[in-house]
């Protein structure tokens, strides 16, 4: 795809903002590889919700996106199937290492996302690995963290690994995805992702997702966003 001028009114959808898709309500309106959507269907997932109607049609362009919408909206399938697409259309394979990284604030939340990565990536060949301490031995994890494509984890375990595994790279990196980001963005969290997006590679696409919208210019600036499109899906008075 090209990628569209940033003020092109192409279509507009119900929230306002702009789409070169703008009737698509379904998944397979879209254009994704047949793997994609095959998993999709696998998993039942047949029409988008309205945040991933309003940001995936951007996200697929390459574009770094600011995405708000309550919780149980379906902001994970807005980022999970650009990861996909992203790598698909790169070519990504094993020798190609860390390709995208998605961190969660919680072990918990990491791990149902990383199921639903499983379920929807199901047809692509992509190595996927979920870092999030305490379950797993990280000495047994250093070992093969290097020939994982996608990473989900928690920031404190990400950080373990880019501070002691050996030879661990991600200078390749495509897509960074913060879910939960006003979680991550938060004190709690500051110093660790200081030091992890000081390890990134800056040109890459960015994607943050939460229930808040986060406009913070000095967090934006933290994580390098590039001319972010804001998609903010808001409950109808
Ligand atoms: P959020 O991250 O915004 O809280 P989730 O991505 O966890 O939301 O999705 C919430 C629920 O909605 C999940 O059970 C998920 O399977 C379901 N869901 C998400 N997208 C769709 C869709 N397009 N069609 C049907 N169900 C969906
Ligand atoms: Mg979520």
């Amino acid at each position: 795809l090209p990628p569209l001028p940033s003020d092109a009114p192409i279509g507009r959808l119900p929230d306002g903002t702009f789409s070169r898709y703008p009737g698509a309500t379904k998944f397979s309106e879209l254009p994704i590889s047949k793997k994609t959507i095959d998993g999709l269907k696998k998993a039942h997932y047949v029409s988008m919700t309205e945040i991933q109607r309003a940001s995936l049609p951007h996200a697929l362009c390459g574009r770094d996106i600011l995405g708000a919408a309550k919780t149980g909206s379906g902001k994970t399938l807005a980022f999970v199937i650009p990861v996909l697409e992203k790598l698909h259309r790169e070519r990504w394979g094993p020798q190609d290492g860390v390709g995208s990284i998605i961190i969660s604030p919680t072990r918990e939340l990491a791990g149902q996302l990383f199921d639903v990565l499983k379920a929807v990536g199901k047809y692509h060949n992509f190595s996927a690995g979920l870092l999030i301490g305490g379950r797993k031995d990280v000495d047994t994890e250093k070992e093969r963290v290097n020939e994982l494509n996608i990473l989900v984890c928690t920031p404190g375990r990400l950080l373990q690994h880019m501070d002691e595994t050996p030879n661990f790279d991600c200078s390749q990196l495509q897509v960074l995805v913060l879910d939960e980001a006003d979680r991550i963005l938060d004190v709690g969290f500051k110093k660790a992702l200081n030091a992890i997006v000081s390890q990134l590679p800056q040109h890459r696409q960015t994607l943050l997702f939460s229930a808040t919208q986060t406009k913070s210019v000095h967090d934006l600036a933290r994580l390098s966003l590039k001319d972010p499109e804001y998609v903010g899906v808001h409950e109808k008075s």
